[in-house]
C-alpha cells in the first residue's frame, strides 16, 4: 500500500532522512518511533506529500507521489492523516468538520455526506455532539473528531502523527482505543507514537528511527525482546 525507497531530505545543509526504505502493506499497522528530531514528523509528512523530498521515491496504492503527472490533491484525499494538535476548523459545528471536505473534494452530495458523518460520530461516540463546536469539546474527543473526519475520505490508508501526545493522560486511553478498533477493522497505519503498549496491541511491524535513518524495521515481538541496536535500547529503557 505505501512503498517508501532510498528516501532522502535535506533542510539547508541538514541532512533530515537518509535513505529511508520501508513499506506498509494493505491491513498493516507500523508503529514508527524514535528519539526527538529523528525525523519521523517529516517522513510520515513525505508519505502524504506535505513535504517534498529530494531523493528517492514513495508510492501509494501504486501512484507515485515524484510522478509530476500525479494528481497529487486527489492522492492526499485519499489519504487520511492525523495531527498531534486536532486541526478542527474552530468556526465549524463538529458535523460541518466531517462534512466540508467530502463535499468539497469528493462531491458527495451534503445528505450522503451528513449521513455518513453521522455515522461516523456515532463509531467514535461521539453522535450526541454533532451540532458543538470544537472548543466546547475536550482534546480526547476533538481527536475522536479528527479521526472520523479522516475516515469520512474513505481513505486507503491513515496516517497519525503522534497523535495522543498533546492530551492529558485521562484521554489518552480513549483515543487509542478508536485507533486500536480502527487496526482490528483491517486499516492500513502508519503511526509516529511513543505509546508502546499500543504497539505492543496492534502493530505488526516497528520502525525506529535515529537522526533521519531508519535503523531498525522488524516484527514488534523482535523489536521490544531484542531491539539490534544500541540506541533503540537505549530508547526503550527510557520510556518503558
Ligand atoms: P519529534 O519527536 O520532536 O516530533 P521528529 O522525529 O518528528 O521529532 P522531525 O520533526 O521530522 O522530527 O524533524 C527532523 C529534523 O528536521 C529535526 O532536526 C528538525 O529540527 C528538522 N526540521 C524539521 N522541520 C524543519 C524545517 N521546516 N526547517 C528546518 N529544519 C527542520
Ligand atoms: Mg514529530
Amino acid at each position: 500500500m505505501i512503498e517508501i525507497s532510498g528516501v532522502s531530505k535535506w533542510y539547508g545543509a541538514v541532512k533530515v532522512l537518509d535513505d529511508c526504505t520501508t513499506s506498509v502493506a494493505k491491513g498493516e499497522v507500523v508503529v514508527v518511533c524514535g528519539p526527538s528530531g529523528s525525523g519521523k514528523s517529516t517522513l510520515i509528512k513525505c508519505v502524504n506529500a506535505l513535504e517534498p523530498f529530494s531523493q528517492g521515491s514513495i508510492t501509494v496504492k501504486g501512484t507515485s507521489i515524484n510522478d509530476p503527472a500525479t494528481d497529487l490533491p486527489k492522492l492526499r484525499a485519499h489519504v487520511g492523516m492525523v495531527f498531534q494538535h486536532f486541526e478542527l476548523f474552530p468556526h465549524m459545528s463538529i458535523l460541518d468538520n466531517l462534512c466540508l471536505a467530502p463535499v468539497k473534494v469528493l462531491g458527495r452530495s451534503q445528505d450522503a455526506a451528513r449521513a455518513k458523518g453521522l455515522a461516523l460520530l456515532e463509531r467514535v461516540g461521539l453522535a450526541a455532539h454533532a451540532g458543538k463546536f470544537p472548543a466546547q469539546m475536550s482534546g480526547g474527543q476533538q481527536q475522536r473528531v479528527a479521526i472520523a473526519r479522516a475516515l469520512a475520505m474513505d481513505p486507503v490508508c491513515m496516517l497519525f502523527d503522534e497523535p495522543t501526545s498533546a492530551l492529558d493522560p485521562e484521554m489518552i486511553g480513549e483515543v487509542l482505543d478508536v485507533m486500536v478498533e480502527l487496526a482490528r477493522e483491517g486499516m492500513t497505519m502508519m503511526v509516529v507514537t511513543h505509546e508502546m503498549g499500543f504497539a505492543r496491541t496492534v502493530a505488526d511491524r516497528v520502525v525506529f528511527m535515529d537522526r533521519g535513518r531508519i535503523v531498525e524495521d522488524g516484527p514488534k515481538e523482535s523489536f521490544f525482546a531484542h531491539p539490534a541496536t544500541e540506541r533503540a535500547q537505549q530508547f526503550l529503557a527510557r520510556i518503558l
